[in-house]
């Protein structure tokens, strides 16, 4: 464990500045294990339940916790505050578990959890017959890092923290024992694992995976691909939208940037599209998606697909003087956090500037960000700052977030990662 991160010349600085905290009225709780002290102060976001403890809030750790190890939070006076799981390599030093001072964090805490989140997507109205579905959505869920995605037989792992990874293993058993799916695959290999301090994983964990896998939504068809697809295979949390967005497209030329498998083509195309134009920088990705236009039978002659940058592809489409009636922008997470927000909202602002100014007038841009480190507000503010230059003037239609099975925790605002607007150009 470094200790020396902890001592920062800061932080001794710091520690010369009058508290001004209260007494605390939290339980001293008994615990053979390492002890996280926030400065005080700095229990606050932990009282109001913000599941995260930030390393420049750490007064003290007491004994030498592993990373995964099971901690306890408290005050500067001692007082519980949380079990969580430790990281010494991630800024994030520890992510809560449970605020319940009598809680053990043990396979019974996690078969709980587990139970409870697959009972809240039962109570979701998602139709019968959609067996694509998140089933636990990391801090949302109580899980700090786990993510659980179905396609039909099939549970995709994606494991985000070293909490979730020490307790990997155990998940996958529960899971296996609740579900009881044919194979649970394992797609630890998004790159916030480096952030972690975690290898890269990709692979069967139980069971075998089907040659080939196919999931329902709203009706139509998609393959999923999720050995070497992105993500966990799917982009689930754009189900509900996709199918709004379709139903907007009626005669309409559409062009469709990021496409990926296809989503939004195939709702286009299905809602009676007179063209559909697809754009996505992966080869595999437009075969993938034009194998789903053939697997709804829908028909393939209104859909052109090119595999291009979407920056350089929409400044040829200016170029040329094309025009459509829906744009969709539905990019990859340009800003993970925060910090990279500001070099972030330059390519937002690029591809909504362009977007805006291929849209015929009356046209309708549906314009998503499913960055972190991006909120709402300044979501709106680059979209208005675009078409400000674009020289359009646009209405709100719609504001969109992530389908309902990836629920945002109250307490925990960086759940509402994907944010949509649906904006209408004036005629
Ligand atoms: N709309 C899709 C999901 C989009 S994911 C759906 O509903 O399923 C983002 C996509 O952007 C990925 O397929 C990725 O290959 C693609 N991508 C990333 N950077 C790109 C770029 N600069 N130009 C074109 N495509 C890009």
């Amino acid at each position: 464990m470094n200790q020396k991160r902890h001592t920062s010349p800061n932080r001794r600085r710091e520690q010369h500045k009058p508290r001004l905290s209260a007494a605390s009225h939290a339980p001293i709780v008994a615990f053979d294990g390492a002890r996280l002290i926030v400065q005080a102060g700095r229990e606050k976001s932990l009282l109001r339940r913000h599941p995260w403890v930030f390393s420049g809030a750490l007064e003290r750790i007491e004994g030498s916790p592993d990373s995964g190890d099971t901690v306890q939070v408290c005050d500067a006076h001692g007082g519980f505050l949380a079990w969580a799981a430790y990281n010494a390599q991630s800024q994030i030093t520890a992510r809560v578990w449970s605020w319940q001072a009598a809680e053990k964090i043990d396979a019974d805490f996690f078969r709980k959890k587990i139970i409870s989140a697959l009972a809240a997507r039962k109570a979701l109205s998602i139709a019968q017959s959609d067996n694509g579905m998140r089933l636990i959505h990391s801090e949302s869920d109580g899980l700090p890092g786990l993510i659980v995605d179905q396609y039909d037989g099939v549970l995709v792992m994606q494991i985000g923290s070293a909490g979730a990874e020490r307790w990997r293993d155990a998940c996958a058993g529960i899971l296996q024992e609740l579900c009881n799916p044919a194979c649970i695959y394992e797609r630890s290999d998004s790159d916030s694992r480096a952030l972690e301090g975690l290898p890269q994983r990709n692979g069967v964990l139980h069971g075998n995976l089907p040659g080939s896998l196919l999931i329902e939504e709203h009706g139509l068809r998609f393959a999923v691909d999720v050995a070497r697809g992105q993500k966990t295979g799917f982009y689930l949390d754009q189900r509900d939208n996709r199918a709004l967005t379709g139903a907007l497209a009626r005669d309409k030329d559409v062009l469709n940037c990021f496409c990926y498998s296809g989503g939004f083509s195939l709702y286009a195309l299905r809602g009676g599209a007179k063209s559909v134009l697809s754009i996505d920088a992966s080869e595999e990705a437009l075969q993938l998606a034009q194998r789903n236009v053939e697997l709804n039978g829908l028909d393939g002659s209104r859909a052109e697909w090119q595999c291009a940058d979407v920056f350089a592809a929409l400044r040829k489409l200016r170029d040329q003087n094309r025009k459509f009636d829906l744009v969709i922008l539905d990019p990859p997470k340009f800003a993970p956090t925060a910090a990279f927000a500001e070099k972030a909202a330059r390519g937002y602002k690029d591809i909504n500037l362009l977007g805006f100014k291929l849209l015929r007038p009356g046209g309708i841009l549906a314009t998503y960000s499913c960055s972190g480190g991006i909120d709402d507000d300044l979501f709106q503010k680059i979209i208005a700052g675009a078409a400000l230059d674009a020289g359009v003037d646009a209405h709100i239609v719609y504001k969109l977030h992530a389908a309902p099975d990836h629920p945002v925790l109250l307490s925990f605002p960086e759940g509402a990662y994907l944010k949509g607007l649906v904006l209408r150009v004036a005629g």
